[in-house]
Protein backbone atom coordinates (compact mmCIF):
# COMPACT_ATOMS: atom_id res chain seq x y z
CA UNK A 1 0.00 0.00 0.00
CA UNK A 2 2.58 2.36 -1.14
CA UNK A 3 1.45 6.31 -0.66
CA UNK A 4 3.58 8.03 -3.73
CA UNK A 5 2.68 12.26 -5.30
CA UNK A 6 3.01 13.99 -8.09
CA UNK A 7 3.59 17.78 -7.29
CA UNK A 8 2.80 19.93 -9.75
CA UNK A 9 3.71 24.14 -9.65
CA UNK A 10 0.79 25.54 -11.00
CA UNK A 11 2.67 28.40 -12.96
CA UNK A 12 2.41 27.27 -16.51
CA UNK A 13 -0.11 24.08 -18.36
CA UNK A 14 1.02 20.83 -17.66
CA UNK A 15 3.02 19.18 -20.68
CA UNK A 16 3.59 15.53 -21.70
CA UNK A 17 6.56 15.52 -19.73
CA UNK A 18 4.13 16.01 -16.34
CA UNK A 19 2.19 13.31 -18.15
CA UNK A 20 4.47 11.32 -17.78
CA UNK A 21 5.52 11.97 -14.19
CA UNK A 22 1.62 11.62 -13.21
CA UNK A 23 1.66 8.49 -14.87
CA UNK A 24 4.99 7.42 -12.69
CA UNK A 25 3.33 8.54 -9.52
CA UNK A 26 0.14 6.98 -10.13
CA UNK A 27 0.99 3.49 -11.66
CA UNK A 28 3.71 3.11 -8.77
CA UNK A 29 1.04 3.71 -6.18
CA UNK A 30 -1.16 0.62 -8.05
CA UNK A 31 1.63 -1.80 -7.90
CA UNK A 32 0.24 -2.66 -4.52
CA UNK A 33 -3.10 -1.26 -3.91
CA UNK A 34 -1.59 1.90 -2.71
CA UNK A 35 -2.58 5.58 -2.93
CA UNK A 36 -1.20 8.28 -5.32
CA UNK A 37 -1.66 12.04 -3.89
CA UNK A 38 -1.52 15.70 -5.70
CA UNK A 39 -0.15 18.41 -4.09
CA UNK A 40 -0.06 21.83 -5.85
CA UNK A 41 3.62 23.56 -4.88
CA UNK A 42 1.83 27.08 -5.50
CA UNK A 43 4.24 29.08 -3.15
CA UNK A 44 5.81 30.86 -6.01
CA UNK A 45 3.58 33.89 -5.58
CA UNK A 46 4.91 34.99 -8.36
CA UNK A 47 4.46 33.11 -10.56
CA UNK A 48 1.53 30.74 -9.21
CA UNK A 49 -1.97 30.89 -11.28
CA UNK A 50 -4.72 29.70 -9.09
CA UNK A 51 -7.02 29.22 -12.14
CA UNK A 52 -4.55 26.62 -13.17
CA UNK A 53 -5.60 24.19 -10.79
CA UNK A 54 -8.77 23.47 -12.00
CA UNK A 55 -7.16 22.72 -15.25
CA UNK A 56 -4.74 20.13 -13.41
CA UNK A 57 -7.39 18.02 -11.95
CA UNK A 58 -9.01 18.02 -15.35
CA UNK A 59 -5.94 17.01 -17.65
CA UNK A 60 -5.32 13.91 -15.00
CA UNK A 61 -8.97 12.57 -15.16
CA UNK A 62 -8.47 13.15 -18.91
CA UNK A 63 -5.30 10.73 -18.44
CA UNK A 64 -7.06 8.28 -16.23
CA UNK A 65 -5.55 8.82 -13.57
CA UNK A 66 -6.81 9.36 -10.05
CA UNK A 67 -5.10 11.19 -7.89
CA UNK A 68 -6.04 12.41 -4.05
CA UNK A 69 -5.59 15.64 -3.57
CA UNK A 70 -3.79 16.89 -0.09
CA UNK A 71 -2.99 20.18 0.36
CA UNK A 72 -1.52 22.86 -1.43
CA UNK A 73 1.71 24.70 -0.36
CA UNK A 74 -0.09 28.41 0.14
CA UNK A 75 -1.97 26.53 3.13
CA UNK A 76 1.71 25.18 4.88
CA UNK A 77 3.16 27.52 5.78
CA UNK A 78 3.41 27.80 9.30
CA UNK A 79 4.78 24.36 9.02
CA UNK A 80 7.80 25.52 6.34
CA UNK A 81 8.34 28.56 9.48
CA UNK A 82 8.31 25.96 12.05
CA UNK A 83 10.71 23.80 10.14
CA UNK A 84 12.84 26.99 9.59
CA UNK A 85 13.23 28.10 13.24
CA UNK A 86 13.81 24.87 14.28
CA UNK A 87 17.35 24.93 12.16
CA UNK A 88 18.05 28.49 12.83
CA UNK A 89 17.91 27.47 16.47
CA UNK A 90 20.13 24.81 16.52
CA UNK A 91 22.59 27.70 14.68
CA UNK A 92 22.22 25.71 10.99
CA UNK A 93 20.63 28.70 8.92
CA UNK A 94 22.15 32.15 8.61
CA UNK A 95 20.98 35.02 7.25
CA UNK A 96 22.12 36.32 3.32
CA UNK A 97 21.26 40.07 1.70
CA UNK A 98 23.11 39.26 -1.36
CA UNK A 99 21.03 39.81 -4.26
CA UNK A 100 21.40 37.41 -7.38
CA UNK A 101 23.64 40.16 -9.29
CA UNK A 102 25.99 40.81 -6.52
CA UNK A 103 26.62 36.92 -6.59
CA UNK A 104 27.00 37.15 -10.22
CA UNK A 105 29.54 39.46 -9.67
CA UNK A 106 31.64 37.18 -7.81
CA UNK A 107 32.16 34.89 -10.73
CA UNK A 108 31.34 31.81 -8.63
CA UNK A 109 31.21 28.27 -10.33
CA UNK A 110 28.17 26.72 -11.68
CA UNK A 111 26.19 24.17 -9.61
CA UNK A 112 23.38 22.25 -9.85
CA UNK A 113 20.98 25.14 -9.30
CA UNK A 114 22.87 28.06 -10.78
CA UNK A 115 26.04 29.72 -9.49
CA UNK A 116 27.67 28.23 -6.43
CA UNK A 117 27.13 30.85 -3.61
CA UNK A 118 30.46 31.50 -2.42
CA UNK A 119 29.16 31.66 1.64
CA UNK A 120 29.54 35.89 2.01
CA UNK A 121 27.32 36.34 4.72
CA UNK A 122 28.26 33.39 6.48
CA UNK A 123 29.26 35.13 9.99
CA UNK A 124 28.75 38.18 9.10
CA UNK A 125 26.69 40.65 11.10
CA UNK A 126 23.15 41.73 8.96
CA UNK A 127 20.71 44.13 9.64
CA UNK A 128 18.27 42.58 11.26
CA UNK A 129 15.84 45.13 9.64
CA UNK A 130 16.90 44.11 5.73
CA UNK A 131 15.62 41.35 3.58
CA UNK A 132 17.33 38.71 3.48
CA UNK A 133 17.50 35.08 2.63
CA UNK A 134 18.18 32.26 5.16
CA UNK A 135 20.64 29.64 4.17
CA UNK A 136 21.76 26.54 5.49
CA UNK A 137 25.76 26.36 6.48
CA UNK A 138 25.79 22.83 4.59
CA UNK A 139 29.47 22.19 5.97
CA UNK A 140 27.99 22.45 9.37
CA UNK A 141 25.15 20.43 8.93
CA UNK A 142 26.78 17.67 7.84
CA UNK A 143 29.50 17.45 10.14
CA UNK A 144 26.24 17.39 12.81
CA UNK A 145 24.67 14.19 10.53
CA UNK A 146 27.39 13.05 9.11
CA UNK A 147 26.91 10.69 5.50
CA UNK A 148 23.33 9.73 4.75
CA UNK A 149 22.16 6.62 3.04
CA UNK A 150 18.70 6.64 0.63
CA UNK A 151 17.49 4.18 -1.87
CA UNK A 152 16.31 4.98 -5.17
CA UNK A 153 14.18 2.08 -6.80
CA UNK A 154 15.56 2.57 -10.44
CA UNK A 155 18.81 3.50 -9.15
CA UNK A 156 19.85 1.82 -6.22
CA UNK A 157 21.95 2.38 -3.26
CA UNK A 158 23.09 6.59 -2.80
CA UNK A 159 24.95 8.15 -0.30
CA UNK A 160 24.68 12.22 0.39
CA UNK A 161 27.70 13.48 1.38
CA UNK A 162 30.11 16.73 0.67
CA UNK A 163 31.03 15.48 -2.60
CA UNK A 164 26.99 15.06 -3.48
CA UNK A 165 26.12 18.60 -2.04
CA UNK A 166 28.92 20.25 -3.11
CA UNK A 167 26.82 21.66 -6.43
CA UNK A 168 24.32 22.91 -3.70
CA UNK A 169 26.63 24.92 -1.57
CA UNK A 170 25.03 26.61 1.27
CA UNK A 171 21.31 26.79 -0.45
CA UNK A 172 18.54 29.14 0.34
CA UNK A 173 15.87 27.86 2.66
CA UNK A 174 13.54 30.65 3.20
CA UNK A 175 13.63 32.91 0.53
CA UNK A 176 13.37 36.91 0.58
CA UNK A 177 9.68 36.76 -1.47
CA UNK A 178 8.68 33.50 -0.02
CA UNK A 179 8.66 31.66 3.41
CA UNK A 180 10.66 28.54 2.36
CA UNK A 181 12.17 27.86 -1.10
CA UNK A 182 11.30 24.55 -2.45
CA UNK A 183 13.95 22.53 -0.35
CA UNK A 184 12.43 23.20 3.20
CA UNK A 185 8.67 23.12 1.28
CA UNK A 186 9.20 19.83 -0.05
CA UNK A 187 10.60 17.78 2.55
CA UNK A 188 8.25 18.69 4.91
CA UNK A 189 5.17 17.98 2.84
CA UNK A 190 6.36 14.63 1.64
CA UNK A 191 7.05 13.61 5.35
CA UNK A 192 3.07 15.43 6.29
CA UNK A 193 1.40 13.83 3.45
CA UNK A 194 3.61 10.39 4.26
CA UNK A 195 4.73 10.32 1.30
CA UNK A 196 6.72 6.62 1.16
CA UNK A 197 8.24 6.88 -2.60
CA UNK A 198 9.05 10.29 -4.09
CA UNK A 199 8.30 9.57 -7.33
CA UNK A 200 9.54 12.70 -9.84
CA UNK A 201 11.63 13.45 -12.43
CA UNK A 202 15.69 12.93 -12.85
CA UNK A 203 15.67 16.36 -13.21
CA UNK A 204 15.73 16.45 -9.56
CA UNK A 205 17.81 13.93 -8.59
CA UNK A 206 20.53 15.71 -7.65
CA UNK A 207 18.50 17.69 -4.90
CA UNK A 208 17.33 14.38 -3.38
CA UNK A 209 20.35 14.81 -1.76
CA UNK A 210 19.58 17.82 0.17
CA UNK A 211 15.99 16.60 1.16
CA UNK A 212 17.97 13.60 2.90
CA UNK A 213 20.01 15.81 4.58
CA UNK A 214 16.80 18.39 6.01
CA UNK A 215 15.22 15.02 6.54
CA UNK A 216 17.98 13.96 9.08
CA UNK A 217 18.47 17.31 10.49
CA UNK A 218 14.50 17.81 11.03
CA UNK A 219 13.87 14.32 12.10
CA UNK A 220 11.93 13.15 9.67
CA UNK A 221 11.01 9.57 8.20
CA UNK A 222 13.25 8.87 5.19
CA UNK A 223 11.20 7.52 2.25
CA UNK A 224 12.04 6.09 -1.26
CA UNK A 225 12.41 7.84 -4.14
CA UNK A 226 11.60 6.78 -7.90
CA UNK A 227 13.57 9.29 -10.50
CA UNK A 228 11.67 8.43 -13.70
CA UNK A 229 13.62 9.33 -17.06
CA UNK A 230 12.43 12.43 -18.63
CA UNK A 231 10.86 13.07 -22.30
CA UNK A 232 12.34 15.87 -24.44
CA UNK A 233 11.71 16.88 -27.49
CA UNK A 234 14.11 16.49 -31.00
CA UNK A 235 16.25 19.19 -29.73
CA UNK A 236 17.35 17.35 -26.79
CA UNK A 237 14.92 20.17 -24.62
CA UNK A 238 12.97 19.14 -21.48
CA UNK A 239 9.35 19.10 -22.55
CA UNK A 240 7.75 21.24 -19.93
CA UNK A 241 9.84 24.13 -21.42
CA UNK A 242 9.37 23.42 -24.68
CA UNK A 243 7.26 25.58 -26.97
CA UNK A 244 6.62 22.68 -29.66
CA UNK A 245 4.78 20.26 -27.47
CA UNK A 246 1.40 21.13 -26.76
CA UNK A 247 -0.46 21.14 -23.56
CA UNK A 248 -2.52 18.61 -22.15
CA UNK A 249 -5.53 21.32 -21.77
CA UNK A 250 -4.34 21.74 -25.80
CA UNK A 251 -4.65 18.27 -26.39
CA UNK A 252 -7.67 17.17 -24.14
CA UNK A 253 -9.68 21.09 -26.03
CA UNK A 254 -8.28 19.31 -29.26
CA UNK A 255 -10.57 15.93 -28.59
CA UNK A 256 -7.69 13.41 -28.13
CA UNK A 257 -8.14 10.60 -25.96
CA UNK A 258 -6.59 11.04 -22.62
CA UNK A 259 -6.64 7.29 -21.93
CA UNK A 260 -4.82 5.76 -24.89
CA UNK A 261 -2.68 8.25 -25.10
CA UNK A 262 -1.37 7.30 -21.27
CA UNK A 263 -1.42 3.85 -22.56
CA UNK A 264 0.76 4.65 -24.91
CA UNK A 265 3.16 6.79 -23.36
CA UNK A 266 3.23 3.63 -21.04
CA UNK A 267 3.97 0.92 -24.12
CA UNK A 268 7.07 3.22 -24.83
CA UNK A 269 5.41 4.58 -27.59
CA UNK A 270 5.14 8.91 -27.35
CA UNK A 271 4.36 11.34 -29.65
CA UNK A 272 6.09 11.72 -33.14
CA UNK A 273 9.35 14.29 -32.25
CA UNK A 274 9.43 13.12 -28.79
CA UNK A 275 11.81 10.97 -26.94
CA UNK A 276 12.23 9.48 -23.19
CA UNK A 277 16.15 10.09 -22.02
CA UNK A 278 17.48 9.25 -18.85
CA UNK A 279 15.49 6.21 -18.53
N1 LIG B 1 6.90 21.23 -8.08
C1 LIG B 1 8.02 20.67 -8.79
C2 LIG B 1 7.86 20.88 -10.29
O1 LIG B 1 6.74 21.07 -10.76
C3 LIG B 1 8.19 19.19 -8.56
C4 LIG B 1 8.65 18.92 -7.20
C5 LIG B 1 8.90 17.47 -6.86
O2 LIG B 1 8.35 16.58 -7.50
O3 LIG B 1 9.63 17.26 -5.89
O4 LIG B 1 8.84 20.87 -10.98
ZN1 LIG C 1 24.93 36.65 1.10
Amino acid sequence: MTVTRFAPSPNGPLHLGHAWSAIAAHDRARVDGGRALLRLEDIDGGRSRADLAEDFRADLAWLGLSFAEVAAQSTRLASYAAGAARLRQEGLLYPCTCTRAEIAALAPPAGAEGPIYPGTCRGRDIDPALPAAWRLDSAAALARTGPLDWHDERHGPQRTDAGALGGFGDMVLVRKDAPASYHLAVTLDDAADGVEVVTRGMDLFAATHVHRLLQALLGLPVPRWHHHGLLVDDSGRKLAKSRRSPSLADRRAAGEDGRALADAMRAGRFPAGITLANA
